[in-house]
């Protein structure tokens, strides 16, 4: 079973609202494993609207249209699906009454275009439990389509309102089941992801891919479920590897990706930081928790944005002491303690993050200094940044240290790559050391 997407409405091509509906039911037709191989967007106009349903059917079994089911002139979803069915729009009373109950039900007069909304296709059936909004949502069988021998084939045009709240009832109730329930077979596909940071795209790939070769022979040879991996590139937040397992349950399908979790953390170590949503962030700040230590930051080139990211965790107060942003050169020598002379310097990021320690009374304290662009500063280049790390009595007399690291893009990436840089520094740092202190 192949079913795509068609979210409608010129406001999305111009880009003022965001299609979130389409990677929402993206996901839906993955959990419930039915293949969707595209997504269109297209605006309020009928002829565009009309060929797009066409080529969709000619290719998927199935279409999930969203948005333009509204009662204004310019929703005209209802008409574009009746002229590919080859059918005119009638009245369904039930829907009717069903809009004219809600109105008087909130004590207010139907404007007449309301029930423009309870007008269906002849052959559709409009979707009258659940109706989350005025639209019902609506089930179009598109005569021609299927197999002449097996009544019910057809190819099928499901319509949902724009609105997501709405949209997700229907999707979720009624939708995803009627095309599983279509399918006649089921299976599920689940993924998790796994976040990096230290490693290219392509060193990733390198190192995983006896792995990926392994799962492939296993998927030719028809051994168990299937599980791929793929790469995903998402600048600060560091490069994603997700894993995808299909199987007949999600109990199944989940225990094949944690089967597969364990052999890509073998092979990449400690360049996983998170999983899923898991920032790292909140990594860093489990990691602490964990050993009962605290946190302190003095940032200058970041100016607060790296207290800002682990204050987004929440329960970061039992961890984070603060953040001092130090960002005038004077700052760092009155309030951090740090020695007069250059501030991009190794020294000075070592001696930020001790100031830090000593200011905010934290076990532990991390510090950026650096030039964020786009103009180079007193001759260092846009992009060069110092992270200092003050382990205090964590590591014994070893405990502080600072590296260079030269990092891309303008202004804003290099103060974003700033944070995750020192973020990873810590959380690298703290797993060397052991927690007993052996
Ligand atoms: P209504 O009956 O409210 O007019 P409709 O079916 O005509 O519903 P639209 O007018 O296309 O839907 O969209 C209504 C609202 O829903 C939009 O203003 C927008 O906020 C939201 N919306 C529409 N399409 C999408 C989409 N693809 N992704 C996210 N939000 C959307
Ligand atoms: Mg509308």
């Amino acid at each position: 079973m192949r079913c795509e997407v068609v979210a409608v409405g010129t406001e999305l091509l111009l880009g003022q609202i965001v299609d979130t509906n389409s990677a929402w039911i993206g996901e839906q037709l993955a959990l419930a494993g039915i293949d969707s191989h595209f997504q269109t967007k297209v605006g309020d106009n009928h002829a565009r609207m009309v060929s797009v349903l066409r080529l969709a059917l000619e290719r998927s079994d199935a279409v999930i249209v969203c948005g333009g089911l509204g009662p204004t002139q310019d929703d005209i979803t209802r008409e574009a699906i009746a002229e590919v069915m080859g059918v005119s729009l009638e009245l369904d009373e039930a829907a009717a009454s069903r809009i004219e109950a809600m109105f008087s039900g909130r004590g207010r007069r139907m404007p007449m275009n309301n029930l423009r909304q309870a007008e269906v296709p002849v052959g559709a059936t409009a979707i009258a439990d659940p109706q989350p909004g005025t639209a019902p949502g609506l089930i179009c069988p598109v005569a021609g389509t299927g197999d002449p021998t097996r009544p019910g084939s057809e190819k099928v045009i499901y319509a949902v309102p724009g609105v997501p709240r709405e949209m997700k009832v229907l999707v979720g109730e009624v939708i995803v089941p009627d095309l599983v329930r279509r399918s006649g077979v089921s299976s599920t596909i689940v993924s998790r992801t796994l976040r990096t940071w230290g490693e290219s795209e392509s060193g990733l790939a390198e190192r995983l891919a006896p792995r990926v070769a392994e799962l492939d022979r296993r998927f030719d040879a028809g051994e168990g479920g299937s599980v791929t991996i793929a790469y995903l590139a998402s600048g600060i937040e560091g490069i994603k590897v997700r894993l995808t397992a299909k199987a007949a349950d999600t109990v199944t399908a989940e225990a094949l990706l944690a089967e597969e979790e364990a052999e890509v953390r073998a092979e990449l170590g400690d360049l996983v930081f998170g999983v899923n949503d898991e920032t790292i962030e909140a990594s860093v700040l489990s990691l602490l928790r964990a050993r009962g230590l605290t946190l302190g930051v003095a940032e200058s080139l970041t100016g607060g944005l790296m207290g800002a990211r682990i204050c987004d965790v929440p329960g970061a107060s039992d961890v984070f002491r603060g953040s001092i942003v130090s960002y005038a050169s004077d700052v760092k020598f009155s309030v951090l303690g740090v020695p007069a002379g250059p501030v991009v310097t190794a020294e000075a990021a070592m001696a930020m993050a001790t100031g830090a320690r000593r200011v905010l009374g934290s076990d532990v304290a991390v510090a950026v200094t650096g030039v964020a662009g786009p103009d180079p500063q007193e001759g260092i280049a846009p992009g060069t940044v110092y992270v200092g790390l003050d382990l205090g009595d964590v590591d014994g007399p070893k405990g502080v240290e600072a590296f260079e690291v030269k990092l891309p893009g303008g202004r804003a990436e290099v103060r974003q790559f700033s944070v995750i840089t020192a973020m990873n520094a810590l959380r690298t740092r703290l797993l060397l050391c052991q927690p007993d202190g052996g």
